[in-house]
């Protein structure tokens, strides 16, 4: 098996793991992996796809704006730049979008960014769990790759391998295919006990 034959397979593995979680309704989300440094070209999901059903030939290769390289049989996910984008700017070897029920909500709740500290599950981000405030950034969706591309990079946050799009979904980002699916699911974690919290503790004191 070839080293891309094998990121491929991983890529098609990765991407039915994060349908299984729920994530990946319908054909949304999308997930790519550095392919190739210099030039680089990034393994990204085909557009279109059924996510349950997808195989290791619906990875597309592209270049290093998110275009698909000539000869490749199928269309890359439309988001593709943005994950260029991303890989661009913090040096990912892997990026996850998906479109989580808890992203959508937490970036309704907090549009100013989502705070977080203490959890135990933050260190599954690389980040400490004894006291310090993170927040994770949110920037307004748009139907325009390039614009949304900009408004993710404004809003990195260093400390915080994830930015939730508003009314979208989530992009998080890793050093391996296994390490922003991972990521993924503490983010998901995370994002989950901020919502529930507010019900379970924060209603539970004020009675
Ligand atoms: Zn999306």
């Amino acid at each position: 098996m070839s080293m891309q034959h094998g990121r491929a397979a991983q890529l098609a593995a990765t991407t039915r793991q994060l349908y299984d979680l729920g994530w990946m309704r319908g054909t949304s989300g999308n997930v790519s992996v550095v392919a190739q440094d210099q030039p680089l070209h990034l393994l990204v999901s085909a557009s279109g796809i059924a996510k349950h059903a997808t195989q290791p030939e619906h990875a597309v290769v592209t270049d290093s704006a998110g275009r698909a390289l000539d000869g490749q049989a199928h269309a890359p996910s439309a988001e593709a730049p943005v994950h260029a984008a991303i890989v661009d700017a913090v040096g990912a070897r892997s990026v996850v979008h998906v479109h989580a029920m808890s992203s959508v909500l937490a970036a309704a709740r907090w549009p100013g960014g989502v705070r977080l500290s203490r959890l135990e599950q933050l260190k599954g981000l690389g980040c400490s769990a004894e006291g310090e405030e993170y927040v994770v950034p949110v920037v307004l969706n748009s139907q325009d790759m390039a614009d949304l591309s900009r408004r993710i990079r404004a809003a990195l946050n260093p400390e915080m391998p994830v930015v939730l799009v508003a009314d979208h979904g989530m992009y998080v980002w890793g050093s391996s295919l296994d390490d922003a699916a991972n990521r993924t699911e503490s983010v998901d974690w995370l994002l989950q006990y901020r919502l529930m919290h507010d019900v379970v503790v924060r209603d539970a004191d004020s009675r």
